[in-house]
């Protein structure tokens, strides 16, 4: 059979251009999970997405990306301009902003950010020197020339402050996500678990059950990561703003270490921005791009990630195909010495039992890894191994199914729940022999519980597809 990626795709997509037809092509071409930038929609923009996106497949996840703790400017009307050399005033508040005084939306920026801070406005592309503070304002040193426009990001690099947690949007879309039972929240300018547990106490509230993905894009979120690992589904390393935040020769070391971090916790990492920008407005990539996705899955991600590529760039079905196709080249390519170690806690059956099931993948001619999963763990668990073989997860709800769109390797579908756990293994086998999947000839390793739906992984099997059929009926037969 024809080899498909096990490197999942996120593509970001905006209301502008949803049709259904549209999204089957990004599908069909390798997307597995549907971003929807908050910063960019409204609740009624993005509901509209949600409904093309369902209507097309529901094994399509929906990510939403919140706007988190961050800053932007406020209250201009006309772009000021600012000229090299110049000395402005920088203050958070009500006024308008004006030549000469610029108003950002955080009230205590002139009290949190120290002399000689360096202030970059619009994703980095004018940069002002704090030199002085004076009482309610700052006065900074502009850098370069240039126009400030309204709502541009402002990041102060190595400076921690002391935002909320979630802006009033933030809420709304979180409670908006959990009444649509949609998959992840994925949460900005993260820097600390804090910052989740304010998401996941929202998302309590309302009864949801929603994964948060935590945005890596700060010095804090970068140093406090293990703590946020102990409360995120997920991460993503968000290399936009990380870049401007932390120098960008920094950048492949942390996206490395981030992602051993949570190959070690066994949780999906995405890796993202600029991985095919230049597919924005060329149809072909430079060959650095391509490298940079292959980087990505070198270093053992679980997801690479497009922004504007899908989002309004004109190329977005190619860009989908060119990651398909590096991606399919990079995974035939790894070489298994550099896999990264996976430690196992004391007496961890499941993983355990993981590890021999992707051992046995490696060596023994085995076609696939078979499991059946209540909550998703064994699944994402088995993918932090790294299988060269596909993982073929089956179940019980449509949510977990979706919620594996994230994880390496793993190929989820949905089953009707059997108690009885012969009846699972041979629907389990029977399903994915009619789809295609595996053959009954195939050798497989079936990873499975002895006690029933939601009685924990306890065995795995390594058998031929017909075999494993076979001793179900035998067994139930007596
Ligand atoms: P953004 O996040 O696109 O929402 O800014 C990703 C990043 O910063 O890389
Ligand atoms: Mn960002």
């Amino acid at each position: 059979m024809k080899r498909t990626k096990h490197t999942k795709i996120v593509a970001t997509i905006s209301d502008k251009n949803c049709e259904p037809d549209f999204l089957r092509s990004l599908m069909d071409a390798g997307m597995n999970v549907v971003r929807i930038n908050t910063a960019h929609q409204t609740t009624e923009s993005a509901m509209k997405i949600i409904n093309n996106v369902r209507a097309v497949c529901n094994c399509l996840a929906i990510l939403v990306d919140t706007k988190g703790p961050e800053i932007r400017t406020k209250n201009i009307n006309d772009p000021i301009r600012i000229t090299k050399g110049e000395r402005i005033v920088i203050k958070g508040g009500e006024e308008i902003s004006t030549e000469g005084l610029l108003v950002v939306d955080y009230p205590d920026f002139a009290r949190d950010i120290p002399v000689g801070s360096s202030v970059l406005i619009d994703d980095g592309e004018l940069e002002l020197l704090i030199v002085e503070k004076e009482g309610d304002h700052l006065i900074a040193l502009v850098g370069n020339d240039g126009f400030i426009k309204n709502k541009k990001s402002i990041n102060v690099p190595g400076v921690s402050l002391n935002l909320p947690s979630l802006t009033e949007k933030d809420r709304q879309f979180i409670r908006w996500a959990a009444a649509n039972d949609l998959d992840f929240i994925a949460h900005s300018f993260v820097r600390n678990k804090e910052d989740v547990l304010a998401v996941q106490a929202v998302l309590d509230e309302e009864n949801s059950k929603i994964k948060i993905i935590a945005k890596i894009e700060n010095t804090d979120g970068f140093k406090n990561i293990d703590e946020i690992l102990n409360y995120a589904y997920g991460i993503m390393v968000a290399r936009g703003d990380l870049g401007i935040e932390i120098p960008a020769e920094k950048i492949p070391a942390i996206q490395r270490t981030l992602i051993r971090k949570c190959v070690e916790r066994k949780k999906p990492v995405i890796i993202a921005t600029q991985m095919l920008h230049t597919m924005i407005s060329n149809p072909r990539p430079t060959r650095a791009e391509v490298s940079d996705v292959a980087t990505a899955i070198y270093d053992r991600t679980d997801a690479v990630m497009l922004s504007g590529e899908t989002a309004y760039g004109q190329y977005p079905v190619e860009a989908v195909q060119l990651m398909s196709r590096v991606a399919i080249e990079v995974e035939s390519s790894k070489d298994k010495r550099n896999d990264l170690p996976v430690p196992r806690l004391e007496n961890e059956v499941s993983a355990f039992l993981a590890e021999a099931a992707v051992m046995s993948a490696n060596e023994l001619k085995v076609a696939a890894i078979i499991t059946d999963t209540l909550t998703g763990k064994i699944a994402r668990y088995i993918s932090a191994f790294r299988s060269p073989r596909p993982v073929y997860a089956k179940c019980h709800t449509g949510r977990v199914k979706r919620e594996l769109a994230l994880s390496y390797g793993v190929f989820a579908s949905e089953i009707v729940v059997k108690k009885n756990k012969y009846k699972l293994v041979e629907t389990s086998l029977l399903d994915l022999v009619e789809n295609g999947y595996i053959s009954e000839k195939d050798t497989v390793v079936y990873v499975g519980g002895n006690f029933g739906v939601g009685g924990g992984t306890s065995f795995i099997e390594i058998a031929s597809v017909a075999q494993m059929m076979h001793q179900k009926k035998v067994k139930s037969e007596r």
